[in-house]
């Protein structure tokens, strides 16, 4: 019954000059009016992250990385970085240690703690500044930075400076230094002058691993640290 309807239905209007139907709404609309339809591809909205969810950001990009072999040759956990994401000082080394393996955070080591006094000589505390390491994976034994190790990992330290922007970096020790400047000058050649690093005046210095064998180094690391003190921060 109901097809019979329908098939006299459709003969009625192909006799009026209805040929088929249309899909879209004015059509079906009464009198052709019809309400405006809110879009459907919302605008977007600007996110402004304050700098700790940018760096906590950094993190999650980072999860728990493979990136490079460093995953495999027995690191216990990845180290960030740490410190006042509004940091205006930021001090740059060169990979996690076996105390900063098993803590997750950077310079807690022997090395950590001249570092942490190193920083309140110049009149602040370590919690005014960000520390961070060129690798965020220990090498094992300690071992040199390794070039594709760099690469992989450099990124997301050049994102930390990037959302830190601090004005002074402190690059310690020849790593932190050569891979920052993209040079392979020793860094009795490169400390002892200023760079220009992103927006930021860049200081190399030596590691503080070097001051606890070399102690009488400490008084070249003095004068780079009076420079840091220095250096308008404002
Ligand atoms: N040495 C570094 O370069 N970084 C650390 O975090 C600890 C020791």
């Amino acid at each position: 019954m109901l097809r019979e309807q329908l098939a006299a239905h459709l003969e009625f209007f192909a006799e009026l000059g209805v040929d088929g139907i249309r899909p879209d709404r004015i059509w079906r609309a009464p009198g052709g009016q019809i309400e405006p339809v809110p879009s459907e591809s919302p605008q977007p909205v600007p996110i402004f992250l304050s700098p700790q969810e940018a760096l906590a950001a950094v993190r999650e990009d980072l999860g728990d990385c493979v990136r490079c072999k460093l995953h495999a040759l027995g690191r216990r956990q990845i180290v960030f970085g740490v410190g006042n994401p509004n940091a205006d000082l930021m001090f740059v080394g060169e990979a996690p240690g076996a105390d900063e393996d098993i803590q997750g955070e950077p310079f807690v080591g022997r090395a950590g703690q001249l570092l942490t006094k190193i920083i309140e000589a110049i009149g602040l505390r370590r919690e005014d500044v960000y520390i961070a390491n060129v690798l965020k994976c220990r090498p094992p034994n300690n071992r040199n930075p390794e070039p594709d190790e760099v690469q992989q990992c450099e990124p997301f330290l050049l994102r930390q400076i990037d959302v830190v922007k601090p004005k002074v970096i402190v690059a310690l020790g020849k790593f932190g230094a050569q891979s920052l400047l993209k040079t392979n000058d020793p860094i009795t050649r490169l400390r002892g002058r200023e760079y220009k690093f992103r927006n930021a005046v860049l200081i190399p210095t030596y590691h503080p691993a070097y001051l606890l064998r070399t102690p009488s180094a400490k008084r070249e690391v003095w004068e780079d640290m009076k420079r840091v003190r220095e250096l308008p921060r404002a």
